[in-house]
């Protein structure tokens, strides 16, 4: 018996190989990883001031579950035929099956080639030493991973610019109402925030806007999106379409062939997504390893986010259609939750921000109506008299 091999040792890779040995495999299982660290939490990279990678699993427990860790391996190749990948060095390893959770890379367009970006722990290190009082940080994009690092930069006194190209801060993944509380309190510390300003080029230490304004910074940071690391999928032949295409099992179009994590894209409810989070990471790792073992079950978690800056959190579960009606419920404590139902009448996303927990709760409630799908009134949802657990319980 060959084993099970496993590419990409981040949070699904781990999740992964864990899992199957919960799950009683006792074959081997092999995780192999690019970067020299032990698999580290990505999420604190951008949170964290200290930038201290915080593992995932501790070292012991890849020797106590007989995972063989193969850290600072590269795989070049995927040979589909004789069922093996191949190294840098020219040697290769065998497998029964397969899993690619090779994750993502930082998006980089053309013109922006010198900017630093934030994936690894070593790219956190360089960005965060820049961080110190008066330190002029410009950040190209007002998503998730440009906000956070504004955040972080402005608790550490340095002056701070996001230049954003649309309308409006994290314009894809979030309603309106919910990024005009983020927007308002990065303004309230301090955050220059520029949205409509397209940027023509940027560089390490300049941002030339496309009306010809050239904005000098200590360190650019752009924070454009990722790419799925998909080349090796690629190579091999496998069907990838914005990601390593997978069936609700996490079977790619290669037999024996599993991807999940930021690089793959699935099916959720009739839409191909693919998505950068650290649960799904997590939950398709673990579905992936049970598939792999012989689970037929169709994959039925819903996405959920979540995002750290200053003392707010703010979470995402479902996916929106930010073109369609977007409802509002109120909660107890001066925060609220938009949500959104699909055609059936099920609840499809929710989202809401506050301080420190406060919407946990009623996010957790809306994930689970979510994977339920079954119909809700959305006007009995959207008032806030109407106990969320009741609708849970009906
Ligand atoms: C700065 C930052 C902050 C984030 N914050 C949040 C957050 O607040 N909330 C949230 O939900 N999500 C967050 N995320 C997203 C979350 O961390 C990712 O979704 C998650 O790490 C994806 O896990 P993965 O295992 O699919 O990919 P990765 O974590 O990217 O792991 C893939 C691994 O595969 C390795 N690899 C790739 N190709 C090869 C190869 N050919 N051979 C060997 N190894 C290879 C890579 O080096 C990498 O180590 C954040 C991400 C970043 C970068």
């Amino acid at each position: 018996m060959a084993g099970s091999v496993i590419i990409g040792a981040g949070e699904c890779g781990v999740r992964a190989a864990f899992t199957l040995r919960e799950l009683g495999y006792d074959g081997s299982v092999t995780l192999i990883g690019a970067e020299q660290a032990l698999p580290y939490e990505r999420p604190p990279l951008s949170k964290d001031l200290t930038g201290a990678a915080r593992e995932i699993r501790a070292k012991e427990a890849y020797a106590a579950a007989d995972i063989d860790l193969k850290l600072g391996a590269q795989v070049v190749g995927i040979d589909v035929e004789g069922k093996k990948v191949g190294f840098e060095d020219g040697t290769s390893l065998a497998y029964d099956r397969l899993l690619i959770a090779t994750g993502a890379r930082p998006r980089l367009f053309p013109g922006m080639e010198g900017c630093a970006t934030l994936r690894t722990d070593s790219d956190a290190r360089r960005i965060l030493s820049q961080f110190t009082a008066g330190a002029r940080i410009g950040i190209v994009g007002g998503g998730f991973i440009g906000l956070e690092l504004a955040a972080t930069a402005r608790r550490a006194g340095a002056e701070v610019s996001v230049i954003e190209a649309a309308p409006r801060i994290l314009g894809r993944a979030v309603p309106p109402e919910i990024a005009a509380v983020v927007h308002a309190r990065h303004e309230r510390e301090g955050v220059r925030i520029r949205t409509g300003t397209g940027v023509l080029r940027a560089c390490a230490m300049t941002i030339t806007l496309t009306d010809g304004t050239a904005l000098a910074f200590d360190i650019v940071i752009a924070g454009v999106g990722a790419v799925p690391n998909v080349e090796l999928a690629q190579a091999a032949g496998l069907h990838c379409d914005n990601g390593v295409v997978v069936d609700p099992a996490f079977r790619t179009s290669a037999p024996d062939i599993y991807a999940a994590g930021d690089c793959c894209n699935f099916d959720w409810r009739g839409n191909r997504v693919r998505l950068e989070s650290w649960k799904a990471a997590q939950d398709q790792g673990a579905h992936a390893a049970a598939a792999m073992l012989g689970a037929g079950d169709d994959f039925a978690k819903a996405p959920w986010f979540w995002s750290d800056q200053f003392d707010l959190t703010l979470q995402v579960a479902g996916l929106f259609d930010l073109s369609a009606p977007i409802h509002r419920r109120d909660t107890s404590d001066d925060t609220h939750i938009v949500f959104q139902c699909d055609l059936s009448g099920g609840v499809s996303a929710a989202a809401g921000v506050g301080p420190g927990n406060a919407i946990a709760k009623d996010i957790k409630i809306f994930e689970k109506l979510i994977e339920r799908a079954t119909p809700v009134d959305p006007g009995s949802l959207a008032d806030a008299s109407t106990p969320l657990k009741r609708l849970l319980k009906a």
